[in-house]
């Protein structure tokens, strides 16, 4: 059952019981409608009160119902709503909270509203490439006027019931019990004459709505290029004042069915459902018992140890940083204070919580300082004697149960592991830097990690709000292996005649937030460049990075030396276009006997982006990433990847693996390593997709 009916002194009460958040699947939308009908055929009852149970009132349409036959299926929420403002007893909305996208549609289309403090009120489905698709873009804006609705929907900002108390939407602002309150209300309102008012009778009040709608066609085009929905909000919303309220709903119905079925929004929904996907270990089954973190080791204050560090004192976990003296530890004390401080600065984080924080953390450079500790983090530098070394003294000093992480980028965990005699406990944790900043984290399983051990570290990733994916063991793991494929082939256009600065442009006019050249500039050229180093004499036919090599060789770092593929001004970050560099490329060309050739923009992005995609593919048939989704989920939170793309394997999905197959094959026609992976063929032959 979706929906639950009774009646309380001649009011109906319907409550939507849907959890978690009352989504309005069909057993939903058909459970009011029968609601309503009911009441409105009971001679004893008077009048209804729709409410929710549990979490929210209604948290909007069911997204798993999208794109399935069961969205289609009457009533649609459309048909629910023109029922409930139909009703001559009137209807009033027990807002208790949450109320946002079809839920908030649902309040509106009520003849009254009672709402509790603290309620999270929104439109907010341009978030997911959509607008209102119920009414929402025609009544808010008559309910609380054209500016307010505007900012509500374009930007699909959620803001707290009582702030919108006076705003015209809700009719009284609940002490206590908001049901209730709601009932004593219908009883009163019960008592006046039909009709009772309609959202759909009033007036969009504007001085100048066209004016507004010009000014924020400006500002939608300049902040939102690549995304139709905000645009389509304007619409929708220019129509709430210029055509009559049934034409107008048509039209957004229109534009919410277009939205729906185009790339971009289906791109932002799989973005999202790649994220909830990625927090499930894919071979989880029954109870997995989980260790209680409450102490947290980081060993190697550098750059990395210290913004991981950061993660767990932000989310109030104490934590010891260990470096080898006092120097380096006290380094890294003074880069998480400086951190925190910018934070207070910014009027981000309250002085208090600095302090708090700052408490939270103890500093030392005795590696027994680690023993009572949970969970270890191992970041010092990337060296496999070093980090053998590290993890045997860790398992010497490390309480038994203690989970041992390695922060490695590159080297192998099962070797890391099998230096300790417990190998279950050993996992790769792969932050990104900025550590503090950055959203994604790579748990990486050892081969003989333990369920639990993994379990407990997707919990702790929540715990300290990143983006957990599970990733096997390899070289550079899921996000570097695919980027180290994605930047040769960068250098490859770069080797064939193409400029950084072209490069870059076409990989940020795809979406991309920087291109490679810039990207590898600001991460700093000699790390790309040591493991180039380690690579080439690991396995001296690995093709060579030979412009690259020499930037580096003449000391070229990128940002931190002022000077790399691109030249900045002291202290400043904006790339300037370098002649030294352009030099260095054309001595390249000519040394090499290279006529210079011209890509265009398209041709350039489909390089970059089939070099991810191809990896990508392997990484999935090798079994390093569980599902495609997985891989989508590593890009959009680790490297930049437009959301509105929904990563690089859904991307391949929307051109058409067939597509993508056949572009792969005729570039291999004249250069072998595009070959496409074996389960692109075999997707391109089944006409399937990664994401099917
Ligand atoms: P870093 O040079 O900034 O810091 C390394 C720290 O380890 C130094 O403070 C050093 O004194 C300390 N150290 C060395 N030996 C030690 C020992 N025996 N005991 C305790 N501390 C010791 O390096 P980083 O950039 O922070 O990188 C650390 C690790 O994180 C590496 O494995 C690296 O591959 C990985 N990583 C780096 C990045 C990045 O962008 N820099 C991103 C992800 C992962």
């Amino acid at each position: 059952m979706s929906t639950h009916y009774k009646v309380v002194d001649n009011v109906a009460v319907i409550t939507i019981t849907n959890p978690p958040v009352n989504g309005l699947g069909h057993a939903v939308r058909l459970g009011i409608a029968e609601g309503i009908e009911r009441a409105k055929s009971d001679p004893t009852v008077a009048s209804i009160v729709l409410t929710g149970e549990g979490k929210a009132f209604s948290g909007g349409a069911d997204m798993r119902e999208f794109n399935s036959p069961k969205s289609g299926m009457e009533p649609g929420l459309n048909g629910v709503l023109s029922i409930i403002e139909s009703s001559s007893k009137p209807v009033v909305a027990a807002v208790h909270s949450v109320a946002m996208g079809g839920g908030l549609e649902l309040a509106m289309a009520c003849h009254y509203r009672v709402a509790a403090p603290k309620a999270r009120i929104a439109l907010s489905e341009v978030t997911m490439g959509l607008l209102p698709g119920a009414g929402g873009t025609q009544r808010l804006p008559r309910l609380i006027g054209l500016e307010s609705a505007l900012n509500m929907i374009v930007h699909g900002t959620s803001i707290s019931s009582e702030k919108l108390a006076d705003s015209g939407l809700f009719d009284r602002m609940a002490e206590g019990d908001v049901v209730q309150e709601a009932i004593e209300f219908a009883k009163e309102m019960a008592k006046r004459s039909a009709p009772h008012p309609r959202a759909r009778d009033k007036v969009v009040q504007h001085v100048n709505p066209e004016g507004l709608i010009a000014v924020a066609r400006a500002a939608v085009d300049a902040r939102y290029k690549n995304l139709p929905a905000p645009k389509r909000c304007l619409d929708a919303l220019e129509a709430s004042f210029k055509l009559p309220f049934d034409e107008a709903l048509a039209l957004e119905r229109r534009s919410f069915l277009e939205l729906m079925n185009g790339s971009v929004s289906k791109s932002l929904r799989h973005a999202f459902f790649s994220e909830r996907a990625a927090a499930k270990l894919p071979d989880a089954s029954g109870e997995i018992q989980e260790r209680a973190i409450e102490r947290v080791a980081v060993v190697g204050a550098g750059l990395m140890g210290s913004g991981i560090a950061m993660n767990f004192l932000s989310a109030g976990l104490p934590v010891v940083l260990v470096d080898v003296n006092d120097e380096a530890v006290n380094k890294g004390r003074r880069s998480i204070q400086a951190n925190y401080e910018a934070s207070v600065k910014k009027a981000k984080l309250a002085p208090e919580a600095l302090e708090k924080r700052m408490q939270l953390l103890q500093t030392s450079s005795d590696l027994t300082s680690v023993s009572q500790c949970d969970l270890i983090i191992e970041a010092v530098y990337e060296d496999m004697p070093l980090k053998l070394s590290t993890f045997r003294a860790l398992d010497e000093v490390a309480k038994p149960g203690a989970i041992l992480a390695s922060n490695t980028s590159t080297l192998d965990v099962n070797q890391i592991a099998a230096s300790t005699k417990r190998p279950q406990d050993v996992i790769g944790l792969h932050f990104f830097s900025p550590a503090n900043v950055m959203k994604l984290l790579e748990i990486v399983r050892g081969e003989k990690t333990s369920i639990e051990v993994l379990q407990t570290a997707f919990n702790i990733a929540r715990r300290i709000g990143k983006v957990a994916v599970l990733s096997g063991v390899c070289d550079g793991f899921i996000g570097n292996r695919m980027i180290a494929k994605y930047s040769r082939r960068a250098q490859e256009l770069v080797e064939q005649g193409a400029l950084p600065e072209q490069v870059d442009r076409a990989a940020e006019e795809f979406g991309m937030a920087m291109g490679p050249f810039r990207m590898a500039d600001l991460a700093g050229n000699d790390i790309g460049w040591a493991i180039r180093k380690r690579r080439y004499a690991e396995d001296p036919s690995q093709p060579r990075f030979e412009i690259a090599d020499r930037l580096c060789e003449s000391g070229n770092f990128g940002q931190k030396t002022g000077s790399g593929w691109y030249d900045y001004e002291p202290g400043q970050r904006k790339a300037k276009p370098s002649a030294r560099t352009r030099a260095l490329i054309e001595a390249y060309w000519k040394e090499k006997g290279i006529s210079p050739r011209k890509f265009s923009n398209a041709e350039i992005v489909e390089r970059l982006i089939f070099a991810l995609v191809n990896e990508g593919a392997a990484i999935l048939e090798e079994g390093i990433a569980a599902r495609a989704s997985d891989i989508d989920a590593v890009y959009l939170h680790g490297y930049g990847f437009p959301t509105w793309r929904g990563g690089p394997m859904f991307y391949a999905d929307t051109v058409g693996i067939f597509n993508v197959n056949r572009a792969m094959r005729s570039l291999a026609q004249s250069d072998s390593s595009w070959t496409p992976s074996p389960l692109i063929e075999r997707l391109a032959a089944k006409n399937s997709a990664f994401n099917a």
